[in-house]
């Protein structure tokens, strides 16, 4: 099994799953494909549980890599958390967000983690991994490497920019995790990352960014699994209503419906960035700056995944054909959030809400799964203004709530990190 650029024009430099790991972004620019989707095993069972089914969609995608005999205990330690699915009459929300930093971003985190340990272990190497951030990948990355061998991870956030709750989640961690925070802004910290990346003399760097083959490959596999439970529970194809911004998570249900799980329908839930929406009315695609939204982890104006659905679906006709997607304001997201505490007594997040708008307005399905990408309580400012009360955090979140601060003040100076 092997691996294309989204920009390569044949496959002469198609590479391993494990190296497109290691290599993140391809040479060329581009990002990394399969080479062609390989089918589901007929073997495929749900009978050993969520992590067990992630695997084994997994499976294919590592045949002949240097990692395959390491997949099953990669699995097992990475998806160590369950995937429900929350039912209100037909209505599905799947809930991705049991993970440490309660969101879906968790399993791709980990998954890159624990495959990146194994690696380079292999090769005796050592690895530091930058991560400029103004929310939540930050501490999702910080948790998911921290205690892993081979590994470093630093951190840098603008002071006093990112909020109280996310701030707690990147400053506490000890040992090989370190958080600057850094006297500038997110431009700053991103700036300094990839000076760092510039500088001959600093060897041994990578990122854990989003679009990394590690990240979205488990993407894939929660849909195979989900699609695959969706099936047993209604004896139906899943519809998916999917929460978007840099289209990562939607880019998994493709992978996953173009490798034969039962999927009828994807449909993506943007917020006020319409990137996409408008390529879909026009045909003309706009990257553009991001606006900021309640739905803050989708303020993408320039979705990088895009390239990836471009592969699948070449022209607009097609793109047109399997791709649907609709934008939904931050006054629908307030009142979607409030309608449904009234209907059922449920909270979701702002991101969650943009899907559940989609789903009241334009899912006909009377069975449809929402996907449900973080836990309310993540934005309990938003969420706790419309429902009234306040939302308890969750276990698994506030494990990683650390109140005592370790994090290093530092200018915005990229030589002050090593
Ligand atoms: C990252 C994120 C999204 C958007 O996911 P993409 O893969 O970028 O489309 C949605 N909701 C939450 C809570 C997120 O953290």
């Amino acid at each position: 099994m092997k691996f294309i650029s989204t920009r390569a024009t044949d496959n002469t430099a198609a590479v391993t799953a494990s190296e497109a790991i290691l290599k993140g972004l391809a040479p060329d620019g581009g990002l990394f494909i399969p080479e062609s989707f390989p089918h589901l095993s007929t073997s495929f069972t749900l009978a050993k549980g969520a992590w067990y089914a992630m695997y084994q969609a997994l499976q294919p995608y590592f045949a002949g890599d240097e990692l395959e005999g390491d997949l099953e205990e990669i699995c097992r330690n990475a998806f160590s958390f369950p995937v429900p699915f929350h039912a209100e009459k037909g209505k599905d929300t799947l809930e991705l967000y049991f993970g440490p930093t309660a969101a879906f971003k968790d399993f791709g985190a980990r998954f890159l983690a624990f495959s990146m340990e194994k690696l380079l272990e292999k090769r005796n190497e050592d690895l530091t991994i930058l991560v400029a951030t103004s929310g939540d990948t930050g501490g999702a990355v910080a948790s998911a490497f921290h205690g892993r061998n081979h590994l470093s991870v630093k951190v840098l956030f603008p002071k006093g920019r990112v909020a109280e709750r996310q701030r707690m989640q990147l400053t506490g961690w000890d040992g090989n995790v370190t958080s600057y925070e850094v006297d500038g802004t997110f431009d700053d910290c991103q700036r300094m990352v990839k000076e760092a990346f510039m500088d001959p003399s600093l060897s041994s760097l990578s990122s854990a960014n989003s679009i990394n083959l590690g990240r979205l490959l488990p993407q894939m596999a929660y849909y195979v699994y989900a699609s695959s439970m969706y099936e047993v529970k209604y004896g139906e194809e899943a519809v998916f209503i999917i929460p978007s911004g840099n289209i990562g998570n939607a880019t998994g249900a493709y992978w996953a419906k173009a490798m034969g799980a039962p999927i009828k329908r994807i449909v993506l839930a943007a917020n006020a960035n319409r990137p996409l929406t408008d390529y879909l009315e026009t045909g003309d695609y706009k990257p553009r700056a991001s606006l900021k939204t309640l739905a803050n982890a989708m303020d993408v104006g320039a979705p990088s995944n895009i390239e990836r659905l471009f592969s699948l679906f070449p022209d607009w006709e097609s793109f047109k054909a399997n791709v649907e997607a609709y934008s939904v304001s931050d006054d629908e997201i307030r009142r979607t959030i409030r309608e449904v505490y009234e209907d059922s007594g449920y909270v979701i997040c702002p991101h969650t809400a943009c899907a559940e708008r989609v789903r009241r307005d334009k899912v006909e399905e009377s069975h449809s799964v929402v996907v449900s990408t973080a836990h309310p309580a993540k934005f309990n400012d938003i969420v706790e203004k419309e429902i009234g009360r306040e939302i308890a955090i969750p276990a698994n979140l506030y494990e990683i709530m650390h109140s005592e601060s370790k994090a290093k003040s530092i200018e915005a100076d990229y030589r002050k990190l090593f």
